[in-house]
């Protein structure tokens, strides 16, 4: 989660409830205890208010907060902890992008590697999802990738950018215009910022919006027709985060998020950000103090 100074001085964060909803279905996959989601926001709006000058002043950086939550059972055995320690680690962040640039970004496509499988805990944040996915990355920036695309099965189902959610915004292959984006089907991480765009996006009722498995194929194939218009990642760091090009089966597909500005992704961009900086009021933030 970020914790946000508003133009109004006022700092909020952004659907925690959300995020200790999640914390405590990843909690429940780990076998450790849950807790009171609502009791752990004020402990954390108390910390936030204690070290508030760490929250910066500015509507491009940000107080990160991440929750935490580990065994500390002193014993090797496989087996359900019975103790276990909730705490919170603050850090303020700078920007995801450079000062006015919305820059786009090149992804690795490599089918050999996998983030999640059916049944896994994939749709959990488990420190152990990631710590396999930083040899990826790594290999991705050698291609000059700057995230990997992750596929799954056979037919390469786009699943997620790095640790974000992915959006496509095309033309269908029946003419209509959507906005599409894999279902909650346990192979991806359930975001906030996912679900906050598809609640936007749905708002707005401009144009379809469907949550849908779709294909390297689907993509290649609608690339070949002109029928893409966007594709771009969603998560916490980046709100959205355009993408330029996928690196797959050693060909780069162009992909023309940028061609006329990225007016979807840029739009959700700013709706989102003037909520998380007061611009907008809205629900979906909660007062620090
Ligand atoms: C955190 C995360 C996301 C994005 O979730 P948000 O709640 O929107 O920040 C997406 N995918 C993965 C794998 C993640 O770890």
């Amino acid at each position: 989660m970020k914790a946000y100074r508003g133009v109004d001085n006022v700092i909020r964060m952004f659907r925690p409830d959300l995020n200790m909803k999640r914390m405590n279905d990843g909690a429940t996959r780990a076998s450790l205890p849950n807790f009171e989601g609502k009791e752990f926001i004020k402990c954390l709006q108390k910390l936030i208010s204690i070290d508030k000058e760490w929250v910066p002043y500015s509507t491009s950086s940000t107080l990160y907060i991440r929750p935490t939550f580990i065994g500390t059972e002193p014993s090797l055995g496989v087996n359900i902890s019975g103790k276990a320690l909730l705490f919170a680690i603050l850090s303020p962040v700078g920007p995801y992008f450079q000062t006015g640039s919305f820059s786009p970004v090149k992804l690795m496509a490599d089918p050999r590697y996998v983030r999640a499988f059916k049944g896994g805990p994939g749709d959990c944040k488990l420190g152990g999802n990631y710590a396999p996915t930083i040899m990826v990355q790594q290999e991705a920036a050698k291609l000059g990738c700057q995230q990997a695309l992750w596929l799954y099965g056979d037919q390469h189902q786009l699943t997620e950018v790095g640790t974000m959610n992915i959006f496509m915004y095309w033309k269908n292959t029946q003419g209509e215009i959507e906005l599409v984006t894999p279902p909650l089907d346990g192979l991806i991480l359930p975001g906030v910022t996912r679900k906050s765009l598809l609640e936007l996006a749905k708002k707005w009722n401009e144009f379809k919006v469907t949550e849908r498995t779709f294909t390297m194929a689907d993509v290649m194939k609608a690339l070949k027709d002109g029928r893409v218009l966007e594709m771009f990642g969603a998560g916490t760091a980046c709100v959205v985060c355009p993408v330029g090009s996928i690196l797959y089966g050693g060909q780069t597909l162009e992909i023309p998020t940028m061609s006329e500005g990225a007016p979807i992704a840029s739009r959700f961009f700013k709706e989102l950000t003037d909520i998380q900086f007061g611009r907008t009021k809205s629900n979906w933030t909660l007062d620090v103090e």
